[in-house]
């Protein structure tokens, strides 16, 4: 098991949850591009969707490949989302890690409180879709799913979006451009040991009514 001591340097383990529709398709992962970090690429037992890459998007297994390697403890955490299993490989991870360099994990929030319990100081980042309703635009918009997942994963983004007030930071995906350059405040004060992400805390009543107003906006 990782513990907090395992990389004698300050790599930092950073997590982000997004409801589907509000992360990696909306292109916030470009955040990372220009850094030098290692962006995990997750397990998954779902199918491609069109235009998805074997190895880039996602390591796509079968039920029974997934299962041997929960056994074989390969993975730093895991869950079932939407009648499919997504797992992080571990050893990716902490070899990157070892090396100085911050992981980057984009999971759903089962795996999101795991990593936090491995890790007490990893840094989970929850990004809210502007509305439920707009959530549903996007997902329908996307094209990519039929109406009973949609559904499922409305329902779904419902309950993520609750669990967001025990996460590090919260930030708002409604202009793309905004959402950037609040991540990009959230990582260097991470790096810096400052104060200046304080304002995306939960903690913070502002965030709370946020999150209580994204919910609402169904
Ligand atoms: P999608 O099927 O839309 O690509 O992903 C569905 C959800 O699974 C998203 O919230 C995504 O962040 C999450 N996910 C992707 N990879 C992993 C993983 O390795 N572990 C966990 N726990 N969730 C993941």
């Amino acid at each position: 098991m990782m513990k907090n001591n395992d990389t004698a340097n300050d790599a930092k383990l950073i997590v982000i949850s997004a409801p589907s529709g509000c992360g990696k398709g909306t292109n916030l992962a470009r955040v990372f591009e220009d850094r030098d970090v290692f962006y995990s690429v997750s397990c998954t037992t779902r199918a491609p969707r069109e235009g998805e890459k074997d190895g880039v998007n996602y390591h796509f297994l079968t039920n029974e490949r997934f299962e041997e390697m929960v056994k074989n403890d390969e993975f730093l955490e895991y869950a079932g989302f939407s009648d499919n299993y997504y797992g992080t490989p571990k050893k990716p991870v902490e070899e990157n890690m070892a090396l100085g360099k911050d992981a980057v994990l984009e999971i759903e929030t089962k795996g999101a409180f795991q990593v936090k319990k491995l890790r007490e100081d990893a840094v989970l980042i929850f990004v809210l879709p502007p509305s439920i309703a707009e959530l549903d635009r996007r997902l329908h918009k996307r094209g990519t799913e039929d109406e009973e997942t949609i559904a499922k994963r409305l329902s779904n983004a419902r309950g993520e979006i609750e669990k967001s007030v025990d996460y590090d930071f919260v930030i708002m995906n409604d202009e793309l451009e905004d959402a950037v350059r609040d991540l990009e405040t959230v990582l260097e004060s991470v790096r810096a040991g400052d104060g200046a992400a304080n304002r995306f805390s939960p903690v913070n009543e502002d965030i709370k009514n946020t999150i209580k107003g994204v919910l609402e906006n169904a």
